[in-house]
């Protein structure tokens, strides 16, 4: 039996580990201090995470002293919405195609939450925006800049026009858009700003929150005074130091991971070809996310069929029950029709070429079978 080489399209669950991160995790583990130890050891250790959240802070052009290392994108979001509530903010205004992690978060946060929609393209529809901020008492936004399910950007700095002009404050949840497009924090008008670690090629389990100097954060977790007072807990030093190490190395790769784009898009081609379509596609996207669905084709056999053919790809967002759910995101663009059908393929540092076209074989072989069978039993 001959075994087919896997292919992973998945790097918008969670991309592969960068060489240079593994090494830097592995060359952190050696290391034997607390980075709160005033010893040589403890001050070896410290050095290790304050490299890192300079790495960490090149890679969305803001200094060091901005980032707050936590426990992942999960935890950035939280840190963000639950310190603005802290703060005084009296309401959310949250767009209808955020991550769980800030959608749970705001129902949890005891604020009144309203939802921004989106248009057909997927795209957060702003002229909504003042009429939600009129009036309501402080309000943070939250508006993701690339969507995890479509890969379509947002218009992040002109809905930071909006907020400001209401005297709000806005957090970004960049988990997906970082290393897959230049960011500049400053430029995106952000007050708060999520990163995952292991999106971009670091290990799971490590992330941050930029803080601008218009936000607060207070700390959730009580403890001694790490990272500043906000967020207790000896750090992570090994997780922080692969996060810094995949930061510098998203940001050296960012002029090709334009090249995705032109692979993607013939993925695309094929599939439209085929009778599928693609959604998001009137408006910018990540160059390596393809949403794609085909009526009739469940998301789940989809991804049954691309798995035994060694191809791995998601049914619109990874669920972490295992389950899936027809797609909140697709459902948002008016697309409920579609929802049952979305399927995520996302390529990143190590995807190549032929990684694309063997997907797309493979797709386009499993789609030809479930023809033959519908026509069968017509
Ligand atoms: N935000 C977005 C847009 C995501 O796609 C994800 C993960 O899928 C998260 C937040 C959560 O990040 P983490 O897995 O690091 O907690």
């Amino acid at each position: 039996m001959t075994s087919k080489p896997a292919i992973y399209l998945d790097y918008n669950a969670t991309a592969p580990i960068r060489p240079e991160a593994r090494e830097a995790v592995l060359r952190a583990f050696e290391l034997a201090g607390n980075p709160s130890s005033v010893h040589a050891f403890g001050r070896a250790a410290r050095d290790v995470v304050e490299t890192a959240r300079k790495q960490v802070g090149e890679l969305v052009g803001v200094v060091a002293g901005s980032v707050t290392f936590v426990s992942g994108g999960t935890e950035a979001n939280a840190l963000a919405i639950e310190s603005a509530v802290a703060s005084g903010v009296k309401r959310l205004v949250v767009s209808a195609i955020e991550h769980d992690a800030v959608v749970e978060t705001a129902a949890a946060s005891g604020v009144s939450v309203a939802v921004l929609p989106v248009d057909a393209h997927g795209v957060a529809d702003l002229s909504k925006l003042s009429e939600l901020l009129a009036g309501a008492g402080r309000t943070l936004v939250c508006l993701m800049l690339a969507n995890n399910e479509t890969g379509v950007i947002q218009p992040v700095a002109e809905a930071s026009a909006i907020v400001r002009a209401a005297d709000g404050l806005l957090h970004v949840d960049a988990v997906q858009a970082a290393g897959k497009i230049a960011i500049d924090f400053s430029d995106l008008g952000a007050d708060t700003l999520a990163l995952s670690a292991h999106k971009i090629g670091g290990p799971q389990g490590v992330g941050a929150l930029v803080v601008g100097t218009r936000a607060n954060v207070v700390r959730r977790q009580h403890g001694g005074g790490q990272e500043r007072g906000r967020r207790a807990g000896t750090e992570n030093v090994a997780g922080i130091s692969g996060f810094g190490a995949a930061a510098s190395a998203a940001l050296r790769d960012l002029p090709q991971a334009a090249d995705q784009g032109i692979w993607r898009d013939l993925l695309a081609q094929r599939v439209k070809e085929a009778g599928g379509v693609v959604l998001g596609e009137g408006a910018e996207r990540l160059p390596q996310t393809l949403c794609l669905a085909a009526e009739g084709f469940a998301s789940q056999v989809q991804v049954m069929n691309l798995d035994l053919a060694g191809v791995m790809v998601s049914a619109g967002s990874a669920c972490s029950s295992g389950k899936v759910k027809a797609s909140r995101v697709v459902e948002a663009m008016g697309r409920t029709d579609l929802a049952p059908f979305a399927l995520r393929v996302s390529g990143g540092w190590a995807s190549t070429e032929a990684d694309w076209i063997v997907c797309g074989d493979a797709w386009l072989a499993a789609w030809k079978r479930i023809g033959a069978r519908r026509r069968e039993v017509a």
